[in-house]
């Protein structure tokens, strides 16, 4: 039904994209870990997954989202050794893991907010389905594909020949080359835990009752557990970082295929990451800029949206200090000239600028060249002004870009871009004493509706008329 083209890290290639159901698709997004603010290159993750939506949406599909919070078994190792990051964050701060959870959760809502983020069909927390992820390891169990140690129950990679299959991983040269184990008793390095036990020294405070002993689920099983409970599986799409190919979304596929022998999703697409200059930007790393930081340096939240656009999702956006104020005055520039033109309700979109527009996206979702086709509506002055705002404002509920906010000003009745271009170049022509394109230039101007008179204060143009 569309000619939407996305790259599929399954397969490593762009083809037509395909759903289970006509005109309807699955999607799951994992979602954060709760136990500090999201930091911006988390942010451009979601904003990728939420152009991934709205493009779906445009292309007329009836889009069912799903999105986690990781309120539990995330350890800080991002494998199965260390503290879990609720446990640590909470012990930090002095609350309870729970509170942690609450306060973080509303703190990440409210970025999707700020940055236009539409808020997914579903919210899953991973505390409420632990019966669902427990249920998820047993088929697992029955399958034969678990272990125990002594800290908790183990996916066994070798009994399944497909494992590694999305990263493709080179388990044989993997396992010649592996470190020496971290944990003595897993059987292979890859092998990761489905439930982990509760040690009486660690005293947590999230803890379940379980087939196997008290304790708490592993990362990944959560995921496999909601995305089977809300959108059945296999189902059509599935996002997140390029960090969760080799790992985390490996392991689902793992556990998914364990448990029901069908493949979790058809579709695993993968944001690049936002670097600071060459570095990776991680909360544990420490060195983490918040959507309020920019806030905080007075940029509007919508400007940092626009610097993600200003790179294809399947490449590394560099951030520093010059790139973002840099967006921000575009930003500002786009929000300037959009305010000039005039509203009027009877305006519809103009179909050769949206049929530009809309072929950038299907092609990969190639955002910097969307980004390029608003610039041209803008200033494209063979479209009558009313026109060109009703297009944009259509642009804007697949690329937001905050239009939709911005008022049609009353200081805008001024001149449009277009008529402002001409009257500089008519100024340059005059200073140059070049009448007779000075005289052309005003014809082209009065084309357009305006009319231009020369005043000791310089040239001012006026609507036609008046
Ligand atoms: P986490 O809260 O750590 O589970 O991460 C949330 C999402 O952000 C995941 O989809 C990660 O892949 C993604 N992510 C983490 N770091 C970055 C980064 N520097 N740039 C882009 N995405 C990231
Ligand atoms: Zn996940």
């Amino acid at each position: 039904m569309t000619s939407l083209r996305l790259f599929n890290t399954w397969t490593r290639q762009v083809t037509p994209f395909t759903t289970r159901r006509p005109g309807e698709v699955g999607f799951y997004s994992c979602g954060p870990t709760v136990y500090n603010y999201a930091h911006i290159g988390n942010l451009r993750t979601y904003v990728f997954a939420d152009l991934v939506r709205r493009v779906l949406r445009a292309e007329g599909y009836d889009v069912r989202h799903v999105m986690n919070i990781t309120d539990v078994g995330h350890l800080t190792s991002d494998a199965d050794t260390g503290e879990d990051k609720m446990e640590k964050g909470a012990r930090q701060q002095g609350r309870t893991a729970w509170e942690i959870a609450d306060f973080y959760t509303a703190a990440f809502k409210h970025d999707l907010a700020r940055l236009e983020i539409l808020e997914p069909t579903i919210w899953c927390k991973a505390t409420d389905h632990i019966p669902q992820m427990i249920e998820t390891v047993r088929q697992i169990e029955a399958n034969g594909h678990t272990y125990r140690t002594s800290d908790g129950i183990y996916f066994d990679t070798a009994t399944q020949p497909e494992y590694g299959q999305l990263a493709r991983l080179d388990i044989a040269g993997q396992q010649a080359g592996a470190r020496v184990a971290v944990n003595e008793e897993k059987r292979n390095p890859q092998d990761f835990a489905l439930w982990k036990f509760s040690t009486p020294e660690e005293a947590r405070q999230m803890e379940w009752e379980s087939p196997w002993g008290r304790g708490f689920p592993g990362w990944h099983i959560e995921c496999s557990a909601m995305a089977a409970e809300y959108l059945g599986v296999p189902f059509d799409l599935h996002s997140g970082g390029v960090d969760h190919i080799p790992v985390h979304h490996t392991n689902e596929i793992a556990q998914t295929l364990a448990a029901s022998g069908q493949l979790l999703a058809d579709w695993w697409i993968h944001g690049e990451f936002l670097v600071l200059k060459d570095k990776r930007m991680g909360k544990s790393e420490g060195n983490f800029l918040t959507l309020q930081t920019l806030v905080d340096a007075g940029h509007a939240p919508m400007a940092y949206r626009y610097l993600t656009y200003t790179a294809h999702y399947r490449s590394h956006l560099t951030y520093s200090e010059e790139a973002m104020d840099a967006a921000s005055s575009a930003l500002r520039n786009i929000h300037k000239q959009f305010a000039a033109l005039p509203a009027d309700p009877g305006a519809a979109p103009n179909d050769r600028l949206m049929a530009r527009f809309r072929d950038t996206l299907r092609d990969d979702l190639n955002a910097p060249q969307a980004l390029a086709v608003v610039w041209e509506t803008l200033r494209d002055a063979t479209v009558p002004t009313p026109v060109r705002r009703a297009t944009l404002l259509a642009m804007d509920e697949v690329l937001p870009l905050g239009l939709s906010h911005v008022e049609a000003s009353v200081e805008s009745s001024g001149p449009p871009p277009e008529v402002e271009a001409l009257l500089h170049r008519r100024l340059e022509a005059r200073a140059s004493k070049d009448w007779k394109a000075s005289d052309a230039i005003r014809g082209e101007i009065a084309a357009l509706g305006w009319e231009v008179r020369d005043t000791p204060q310089g040239q001012v143009a006026t609507p036609a008329g008046q």
